[in-house]
């Protein structure tokens, strides 16, 4: 009897433990969503741009891939591979930019299955609409802390434990993007309107910012955004631009390269324009988006003083 009796009692305590302990997990599992104690949230952001603010936001409590980071090649024209395909499949983030930059990413996600997966686009966050919208907007300085809200945001909602964490990257984010800030409104003050050109609008968001004149015709930025070939009337606008010595500065998109780009840059360099250069995705060598961002802006500001 006395054995009956201490053998219900054990396993009367073993059936409270296993509830606890269902019980304990059941907790841990709904306010970590998504990610369990100690687990990294796998991020894959389409460019390298937004991975490497994402990454400055989650630090050490996220891994970051990034799909579009070949400086060497037009961004415009990327094809993916089975590489992404993999790391989509086991992200619990996806950042894309949208407006037809990355459409890649719609493709693979629709063939790659993962209900835990939470997708942010850039556009929909900056609630970017209208016709032909410049998709180019990590050049929108001035609002890249929205962007960078979202992120945190998502981060915290992932992964609760870390919010903190997430929440004094951002402010750290955000406090150094004053420098650019500066520069910007430094060339805004100095060179109001000033006429300047770029052979594709990569920098448009932030010479508006800037208060700069784009003189490029519309027709010839598209169709180098296109990897095409502009018009014959078109190129002929752009080339009097140079000649006739109407810009301040031209803007030169390294990544998107064409005969009839380099034939641009030359006719600039005769009549004596600086040309600066600009780069669609964070450069190797540049440690931070805003270390880029700082670096051509300053360049563009030298330029301008000539
Ligand atoms: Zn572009």
């Amino acid at each position: 009897m006395k054995t009956k009796n201490i053998r219900r009692i054990v396993i009367s305590v073993i059936i409270i433990l296993a509830i606890a302990i269902v019980t304990i997990l059941a907790i841990q599992y709904k306010t970590n969503p998504s990610v369990s104690n100690n687990q990294k949230v796998q991020v894959v952001a389409a460019e390298n741009f937004w991975g490497n603010i994402v990454s400055q936001i989650g630090g050490d409590h996220i891994e970051v891939t990034s799909i579009i980071s070949d400086p060497s090649t037009d961004p415009h024209l990327y094809e993916s591979n089975a590489h992404d395909a993999a790391a989509l499949a086991r992200a619990n983030l996806v950042i894309n930019n949208g407006l037809g930059y990355d459409d890649f990413m719609d493709k693979l996600l629709s063939v790659s299955h993962n209900d835990s997966r939470q997708v942010l686009s850039v556009d929909k966050i900056l609630n970017i609409t209208g016709d032909n919208p410049n998709p180019h907007l990590w050049y929108d300085i001035l609002r890249v802390g929205a962007v960078a809200d979202a992120f945190e945001e998502a981060l915290a909602a992932k992964d609760p434990s870390n919010t903190n964490a997430y929440k004094a990257n951002l402010t750290t984010f955000k406090n150094s993007l004053k420098p650019i800030l500066d520069t910007i409104q430094e060339i805004k003050t100095k060179y109001p309107n000033a006429p300047v050109a770029y052979t594709e609008r990569v920098p448009g968001y932030l010479l508006t910012a800037a208060g700069l004149d784009a003189k490029t015709p519309t027709g010839f930025a598209g169709a180098i955004e296109e990897g095409n070939d502009p018009s014959p009337a078109d190129t002929a606008t752009m080339d009097v631009l140079m000649t006739n010595r109407s810009i301040r500065i031209l803007l030169y998109n390294a990544q998107a390269t064409s005969s009839v780009t380099e034939h641009v840059r030359d006719l600039a360099k005769q009549a004596g324009i600086p040309v600066v250069g600009v780069t669609e995705t964070l450069p190797k060598g540049e440690p931070t988006y805003q270390s880029w961002q700082l670096d051509q802006v300053k360049s563009l500001l030298k330029a301008l003083e000539g």
